[in-house]
């Protein structure tokens, strides 16, 4: 578990610069211990958690061991993945930014061969590929292993799982016999263990057991959840914990489509990566995740793998994951860095044994937790707008609304009821009848709440009853937020002739029905009729309008801003109505 400062292990300035520049401060176990190993000459087999560094680990030594003089290829580290081998690609670049004369190319499927032809031929020395087109390039004489010194296995485990061993051996045998011969994974199971023994000559094996101190801290919960109260346990979570930053695993590309779509139209920032989706299409939502340009990635194990990001908050295990591997896997993306990590669990009936064995089997650590409840829902978002409006008196961000606030005081209203009703207004309630700015909400029966709603949320708890409608017809419940979003009635009571449109913007940007009536009255130069009823939600708002105007104003509304979200505007779907 021993870490020393990149000083300490025999590397050129020109490394150590680039470490610096990389803002690494002191080698990680991995590192401190293969790196040396490596530049001695031998070969090595370096076993540590997703996470722990490996690439540095490998990449350092192998940038060390290039002759830049010589314009052949040196160095081939072979990846499962087309965008892990970019990735690597990226850090040895960045790694030998001041080595002059070192070159590294990417060699992938799905770029042209052309391209990666030319920078061969310019003379690269760090071919980092995966099998597949390492392959092809072989075949066809553009690729050469004359002066191949060093083979890396990167993520090896994974290659093995995609199939890529024949691959693997028929490059292993073609390359020179002199050549030194890295394994790195984050598992070693029986596979690997026999290339090793048939390829490698008296390894050194490093194995980092991490966990307790420099693996990431992750705390790992599980749920039972019944399998139909899978996304309403899941935003429940997100919104109690307010997460803004995660992965959602689902084991199906036809879940993922189905969640990202149900979240999505429930006002989270989503998008979706599986095996469906082009190669042009991942690399835009790979580069806009890593850049936070949306909240929630929802992806199978195949397509997220290898994408590497920092810091999210946390990784929910929609659907439980194979084996403890891809578990380990899909939670090392959290909690890295020495950041603290959440990983959540959802089982549904019988799995709750597969998922035991998985403890047993690998040592997790993991808790049971329960799903939170409607009030805990509703007091972490109350308290998430205090410190909203808490934040916002303190950066003094709004603009003063004197007049009208001295108006209500000189006819005697306290200071405390005017804000209090202000609250009222902005979570959705309904205003008096004095006429004054819209009030659109209109009346709707009362209906008892959805069969979802009602589901408990573990097998075993009896349902709770339906909640009483305690409004009478024709007023807004006081504090819509909750029991719109989690035991609204139905929407049943809709007028005839309207349809319900469902926006991306809710509570949590503070709109109010008159925004919306104000904006859509602006964008469409309808009259303000043509708007109903507006339940708004925590990230979304339902709003009903005239249906012959409906697409006309979706359309309208689609990319225009409003409280500084740019809004989407698409037919409500069953879920979003609950
Ligand atoms: P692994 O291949 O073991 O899963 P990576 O090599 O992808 O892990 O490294 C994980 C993250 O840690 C990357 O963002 C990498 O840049 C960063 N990293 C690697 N080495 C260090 C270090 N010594 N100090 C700080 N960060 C590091
Ligand atoms: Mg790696």
């Amino acid at each position: 578990m021993e870490k020393r400062p990149f000083n300490e292990l025999g590397l050129s300035d020109e490394i150590l610069k680039a470490v610096d520049k990389m803002g690494f401060e002191e080698a990680s176990p991995i590192q401190t211990a293969v790196i040396p190993a490596i530049l001695s000459g031998r070969d090595v087999v370096g076993q540590s958690s997703t996470g722990s560094g490996k690439t540095a680990a490998f990449a350092i030594p192998a940038i060390e061991r290039v002759d830049p003089k010589l314009r052949a290829v040196q160095v081939l580290i072979l990846c499962p993945t087309r965008e892990l081998a970019v990735q690597v690609a990226e850090e040895a670049g960045k790694l030998s930014l001041f080595k002059r004369g070192v070159m590294g190319v990417p060699i992938y499927g799905g770029q042209s061969y052309e391209r990666q032809f030319r920078a061969l031929a310019a003379g690269a020395q760090v071919v980092i590929g995966t099998p597949g087109r390492v392959m092809d390039h072989m075949e066809r004489g553009t690729l050469k292993f004359d002066h191949l010194k060093l083979v890396i296995l990167d993520e090896t485990d994974r290659m093995l799982d995609m199939g890529f061993r024949d691959d693997i051996e028929h490059i292993l045998k073609s390359v020179p016999a002199t050549r030194q011969l890295l394994f790195f994974s984050a598992t070693i199971p029986r596979p690997i263990q026999d290339l090793i023994s048939r390829y490698s000559k008296d390894p050194a094996w490093i194995k980092i057991e991490s966990v307790a101190q420099n693996a990431p801290q992750v705390e790992q919960i599980y749920f039972e959840v019944d399998r139909r109260s899978k996304i309403e346990a899941l935003t429940r979570l997100i919104d109690v914990h307010d997460f803004r930053y995660g992965i959602i695993f689902c084991s199906t590309k036809i879940m993922v489509d189905d969640l990202d779509e149900h979240l999505h139209s429930r006002g989270y920032l989503t998008d979706r990566l599986h095996g469906d989706i082009t190669q042009a299409q991942r690399d835009r939502v790979m580069d806009k995740f890593r850049h936070r340009g949306f909240e929630f990635l929802v992806a199978t194990d195949v397509a997220a793998r290898g994408l590497d990001v920092d810091d999210l908050e946390v990784v929910f295990n929609f659907d439980l994951p194979n084996d403890a591997e891809d578990y380990t896997h899909r939670i090392g993306r959290t909690g890295r860095a020495g950041k603290s990590g959440r990983a959540f669990t959802f089982v549904s009936g019988q799995e709750i044994y597969k998922l035991q064995g998985m403890v047993r089997w690998a040592k997790l650590n993991v808790k049971r937790g329960t799903i939170p409840s409607l009030d805990e829902v509703e007091e972490a978002r109350t308290s998430v707008f205090f410190e909203k409006i808490r934040a916002t008196l303190e950066a003094k961000q709004f603009k003063p609304h004197d007049r009208m606030i001295d108006r209500l005081l000189d006819q005697g209203y306290a200071s405390t009821d005017i804000c209090s009703v202000l609250i009222h207004l902005l979570q959705g309630g309904t205003g008096g009848s004095a006429g004054g700015p819209p009030a659109p909400a209109k009346a709707k029966p009362a209906k008892s709440a959805p069969a979802w709603a009602k589901q408990a949320m573990t097998p075993k708890a009896a349902p709770e009853p339906a909640p009483a409608p305690t409004e009478p017809a024709g007023e807004r419940p006081a504090l819509p937020a909750k029991k719109a979003k989690y035991a609204r009635p139905a929407r049943t009571g809709r007028e005839a002739g309207m349809a319900t449109l469902c926006l991306n913007i809710g509570l949590e940007h503070l709109v109010t029905p008159a925004d919306v009536v104000g904006k859509i009255a602006g964008v469409t130069r309808l009259p303000a009729d043509v708007v109903g009823a507006i339940d708004l939600h925590e990230r979304h708002l339902l709003v009903d309008v005239r249906a012959e105007h409906a697409a006309l104003i979706a359309k309208k509304l689609e990319g225009i801003k409003l409280k500084g979200v740019t809004l989407t505007a698409k037919p409500a779907s069953a879920q979003d109505k609950g």
